[in-house]
């Protein structure tokens, strides 16, 4: 049976860290870390993850605010609210929540951010960097991921990993970070042929698909490590991965609940990354 890797718990240490570290930069240079999250119009998750980002910025003593704006605003409108908070010296992070209404491009609002304040991860500055072995902001949700991995003491080097899912968001930065780890990494997506013969490779199965019992025991091998991404609502409103645990938890060695596993880690490394940008520019970015 699966030891199960316990997300809160390994989030609660990060943002003690956080915390520790946040009074220590206060106390040297007198600078709060601020972030600033942008919610345009009321999808009720997006409200659920933006209080939940609030809420942990009040637990490690950060200065947060939210910009909410109507579902009809217009994209210049959110492009001036970014420009203005890129030249705010109390803010070090700008987030905009995710999904944005359909008539807003993502991207070209994400590339409106100033690549220091850039905390998701997100911006091509950042995303370059993670590609040429050099990162600064790493998006939070495969960073998350990786630090469950380190934290648990489960070595990266040499090992084949299955990463179920080709998006921008996980899939992709997640894929290089792991490279850059040292691990041998399959990307698998909609088109990938015979699914279950490459998820039964991975010696760490990675499951970033958003879709519910995807992968079952027959498509992991014994021993396996197991990091269930994906956050499915069933029609009962119950929370599930990827998944289909208690199958899984049977052949794995180690597994992620869902939730509990990397949903809390995402919002930690959050964190991690507004207090890296308040801690001022690297070198390499100079
Ligand atoms: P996404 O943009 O919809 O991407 C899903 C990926 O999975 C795509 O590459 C898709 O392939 C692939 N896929 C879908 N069905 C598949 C199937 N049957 N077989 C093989 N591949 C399949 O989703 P995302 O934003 O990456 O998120 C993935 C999941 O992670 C969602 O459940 C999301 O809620 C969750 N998530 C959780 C956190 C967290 O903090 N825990 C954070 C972010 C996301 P194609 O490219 O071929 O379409």
């Amino acid at each position: 049976m699966a030891i199960i890797i316990d997300g809160k718990k390994i989030a609660r240490d990060i943002r003690k860290e956080v915390k520790s570290k946040a009074v220590d930069l206060k106390t040297s240079s007198g600078i709060v870390p601020g972030l600033t999250v942008i919610l345009v119009g009321n999808n009720p998750a997006s409200e659920i993850y933006v209080q939940g980002k609030i809420s942990d910025c009040e637990e490690v003593d950060f200065f947060s605010r939210t910009e909410r704006l109507p579902g009809d605003t217009d994209e210049s409108k959110i492009a001036e609210i970014i420009q203005t908070l890129n030249y705010d010296d109390s803010i070090h992070g700008i987030l905009v929540q995710l999904p944005l209404p359909n008539h807003i491009n993502p991207n070209k609002m994400i590339e409106m951010i100033d690549p220091r304040k850039d905390v998701d991860g997100l911006h091509p500055y950042n995303v370059g960097r993670l590609f040429t072995g050099c990162p600064y902001h790493r998006s939070c949700t495969p960073a998350g991921c990786i630090e469950l991995l380190d934290r648990t003491g489960i070595e990266i080097t040499g090992k084949e990993v299955v990463i179920v899912g080709r998006s921008n968001l996980v899939g992709k930065p997640l894929a290089m970070m792991l490279l850059s780890r040292n691990a041998t990494v399959t990307l698998c997506h909609t088109k990938t042929k015979n699914l279950p013969e490459v998820t039964r490779r991975a010696d760490i199965l990675i499951a970033a698909a958003g879709k519910a019992e995807l992968i079952n025991g027959a498509m992991v091998k014994e021993g396996a490590v197991v990091i269930d991404v994906g956050m499915n609502r069933l029609a009962d409103r119950k929370l599930v991965g990827d998944v289909v645990y208690a199958e899984v938890a049977e052949k794995a060695s180690y597994i992620t609940p869902v939730p509990g596993g990397v949903g809390p880690m995402t919002r930690a490394m959050l964190l991690v990354n507004t207090l890296n940008a308040a801690m001022g520019i690297p070198e390499f970015m100079t």
